[in-house]
């Protein structure tokens, strides 16, 4: 205890959050690991927690984003070289993860043959969730890498040559040949000047080399945001004749040299700033189809919704990591001769966070159950439906609740060494990219239009965990009465999307959390007004038993 009379004394200040792990100090995620189909994988997610909450990797992350990467268009002698730079603690954070398997685990049986791993998805989105929390912008190309196979897993010739790779555990930076590397990792360009959302006004050009599936082409454009760059391959949509199709741009020639891809400069981004974000120019840079020509859209689909995935994940990572930080000063900081955590106030508003986090987690988690569930139909409306929904919610929660988590922590949150100005940047980036939330809106719509029974099915799910739970009834009830005007009035996309997003978590709460979680999820966020800022609800809560719950191990 240092001398309070001291002139250089530090007292009544929290000690470091670090050293924390991430795993072991998180019961919602604990129990969503268990309960999804995890239990298989938690020691080893137990060591990767304590790994991704070291005050080491909490550092690596630090300094990767406080020196974001370089563009280096030339060498010295004025040859294009179209290189970036990272700070060697970039390359740390991403050897972290690939370590860990998180580019590519849940596919490892395409290579080893049989059927996929059950709760392969869970295990992996349980690591994505931490290595967030550790380092958010590296998350990009482990994501994207991780999303491709989705797509090239159709084209045996290019899945034959690149899986391995793209399987591989160690990771690799350097520019060389993929067929020396340990690993590659690959990114995704679809966004253009002219439009993100509607891809099918892209002008980028491909002209047949060879033609047909896996045959080459010659890629011919731009593309406005293509981030990961000095990733070993891009799965790219280009116009070719039949229509706009999926192709793969390797960043090198087969003989070694650069491809046609010029970046023309990095983008200055508010945050995401370990994780470069280019602009590129191709000039008939070789690619290979991937799918049919003309389907570019349906081959890279599965891509899309395994990376929505992840962002809810991700940031429902950066939500648990606000609130433990401000659960842990609030057990150190005392205001007015008390600890701010006895402090009533207080106490309601970590409480209500709390209510978000549980929320976030169990939603994320049960999504991430039905990517394992391949083609069981329950598992498959799940998804469809479920993906957008979940993604706009935990995104679009996860931004306010951080804003409140740093406010918790009064003026040291405002300050960088503290951690929080880099999670407050980061976060609003999940809801912009992969589907912003209006076209999540409207993809919630389309899946109403093309196949109602799939909504039908969660809401039966829904309904059965209630058993006629009052407040779950009567948002069921708002629900169907939404339902009914959305299909003539696309306006009310995202109050029927937060409807189910609250029912669903509801619900969820209600199965598996303890009951002062569920009552007081219920109680504010289904029951009559709207939930507005975080502790302004007069609802009573047991904010004691929810804060306890959700309190990071002591330190
Ligand atoms: C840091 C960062 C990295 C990125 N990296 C990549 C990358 O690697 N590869 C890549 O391809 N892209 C990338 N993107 C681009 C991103 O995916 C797009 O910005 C996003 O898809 C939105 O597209 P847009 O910017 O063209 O906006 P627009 O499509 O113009 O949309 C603008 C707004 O309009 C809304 N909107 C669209 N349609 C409708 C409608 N019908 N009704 C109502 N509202 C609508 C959208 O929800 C959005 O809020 C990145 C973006 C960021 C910020």
């Amino acid at each position: 205890m240092a001398d309070p009379s001291r002139d250089d004394a530090v007292f009544n200040q929290s000690p470091p959050f670090a050293d924390v792990n991430l795993f072991a100090s998180d019961g919602a995620l604990r129990e969503a690991v268990s309960r999804e189909g995890a239990d298989w994988a938690a020691v080893d997610l137990d060591v990767f927690g304590g790994v991704t909450g070291s005050a080491a990797a909490i550092e690596f992350g630090r300094r990767a984003n406080a020196h974001p990467p370089e563009l280096q268009s030339f060498d010295a002698e004025g040859r294009r070289i179209d290189h970036v730079a990272f700070h060697p603690a970039y390359h740390e954070v991403m050897a972290i993860s690939m370590a860990q398997g998180l580019h590519g685990s849940t596919w490892e049986h395409l290579l080893t043959g049989g059927a996929p791993k059950s709760g392969a998805h869970v295990a992996r989105a349980a690591g994505s969730y931490m290595a967030a929390q550790m380092e958010p912008g590296h998350c990009c190309p482990i994501t994207m890498t991780h999303a491709s196979v989705a797509a090239l897993r159709h084209v045996p010739e290019l899945a034959g040559e690149w899986l391995p790779k793209i399987l591989g555990r160690t990771y690799d930076p350097r520019t060389a040949p993929a067929a020396v590397k340990s690993a590659v990792t690959l990114g995704m360009g679809m966004t253009e000047r002219q439009g993100g959302t509607d891809v099918r006004a892209n002008t980028t050009r491909a002209e047949p080399l060879e033609g047909g599936r896996g045959g080459a082409y010659a890629i011919t454009g731009h593309k406005w945001f293509l981030s990961a760059p000095m990733s070993d391959a891009f799965l790219v949509l280009a116009q070719a004749k039949a229509g706009l199709s999926c192709f793969l741009l390797p960043r090198l020639t087969p003989d070694g040299d650069l491809n046609g891809l010029r970046l023309v400069r990095l983008k200055d981004k508010l945050g995401n700033r370990s994780n470069a974000s280019s602009e590129v120019e191709f000039e008939s840079a070789q690619a290979f189809l991937v799918g049919e020509e003309g389907r570019g859209v349906a081959t890279i689909i599965d891509m899309v919704t395994l990376t929505r995935l992840d962002c809810a994940v991700s940031s429902a990572g950066l939500m648990r990591q606000a609130l433990a930080r401000a659960i842990h000063h609030a057990r150190h900081r005392s205001v007015f001769q008390r600890l701010l955590i006895d402090q009533p106030l207080m106490a309601q508003v970590l409480a209500d966070m709390a209510l978000d986090v549980e929320a976030a987690v169990a939603l994320a988690f049960r999504l991430a159950r039905a990517f394992d569930g391949g083609t069981d139909e329950d598992e498959a409306a799940y998804r469809r439906l479920m993906t957008p929904i979940t993604k706009y919610w935990v995104c679009k929660t996860a931004p306010a609740l951080v804003t409140e988590a740093m406010e918790c922590m009064g003026g040291d949150g405002y300050v960088e060494e503290g951690g929080f100005p880099l999670l407050y940047r980061e976060v609003p980036v999940n809801a912009i990219w992969e589907g912003s939330g209006n076209v999540m809106g409207l993809d919630v719509l389309r899946v109403l239009e093309r196949s109602p029974d799939t909504v039908q099915r969660v809401l039966e799910g829904i309904d059965q965990i209630g058993r006629g739970e009052p407040r779950l009834k009567t948002a069921l009830d708002r629900i169907e009465a939404l339902l009914a005007s959305a299909m003539r009035d696309q306006s009310v996309a995202r109050a029927l999307v937060e409807q189910l997003a609250l029912a669903q978590a509801g619900a969820l709460l209600l199965a598996h959390a303890p009951q002062a979680v569920s009552d007081a999820f219920l109680a504010t966020r289904l029951d009559g007004a709207r939930h507005g800022t975080y502790g302004a609800s007069a609802a009573k809560l047991d904010a004691a038993a929810i804060i306890e719950r959700a309190a990071p191990a002591p330190i």
